[in-house]
């Protein structure tokens, strides 16, 4: 599985955690990945099989077990769900902390925000503009859609 991308932000909270030299190049899109082990598993995942920068997880690693479907721009809402397939292999699902829905809630906001960069970037708009957002909508559906067909 790829290891998480990160924004500034969080590279920067990581960073203050006395970690270096974690990051693939970023690719063609200007995405920055957390870079894989020789085993391929992501750059902290430690040998207890536990996360080394838990407290500053990626905002995708922090929505986990969930994931958006869809992100409303007229009503500013996002819709999550159970991320199947990722639960149905875990078995640690329902094993760890509970966490705030406030906490999950900004987890997918700032999701949402690094996809709406992207878009604007793409674009060459601001991230205010309707076509950005509207892409944006877009393109979390597109990702909604082939996630359901992999589980098919
Ligand atoms: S939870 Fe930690 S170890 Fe797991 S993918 Fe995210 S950053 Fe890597």
């Amino acid at each position: 599985m790829q290891p998480p991308d990160v924004n500034k932000a969080e590279q920067k909270q990581i960073e203050a955690k006395g970690f270096s030299d974690f990051l693939d190049r970023s690719d063609e899109t200007g995405i920055r990945w957390i870079r894989r082990q020789k085993d391929g598993s992501c750059f902290f995942l430690a040998k207890d099989n536990k996360c080394a920068i838990y407290g500053v997880r990626p905002a995708v690693c922090r929505l986990e077990p969930f994931t958006i479907v869809d992100y409303d721009y007229e009503r500013n809402t996002i819709e999550l769900e159970l991320n199947f397939p990722a639960s149905c292999g875990c078995e640690g699902i329902f094993e760890g902390e509970t966490l705030h829905a406030e906490e999950i809630g900004k987890a997918a906001q700032a999701i949402v925000k690094k996809i709406l960069a992207l878009t604007a970037k793409d674009l060459c708009l601001p991230e205010t503009d309707k076509k950005v957002r509207s892409e944006t909508r877009s393109r979390i559906l597109r990702r909604t859609v082939e996630l359901t067909d992999l589980t098919v």
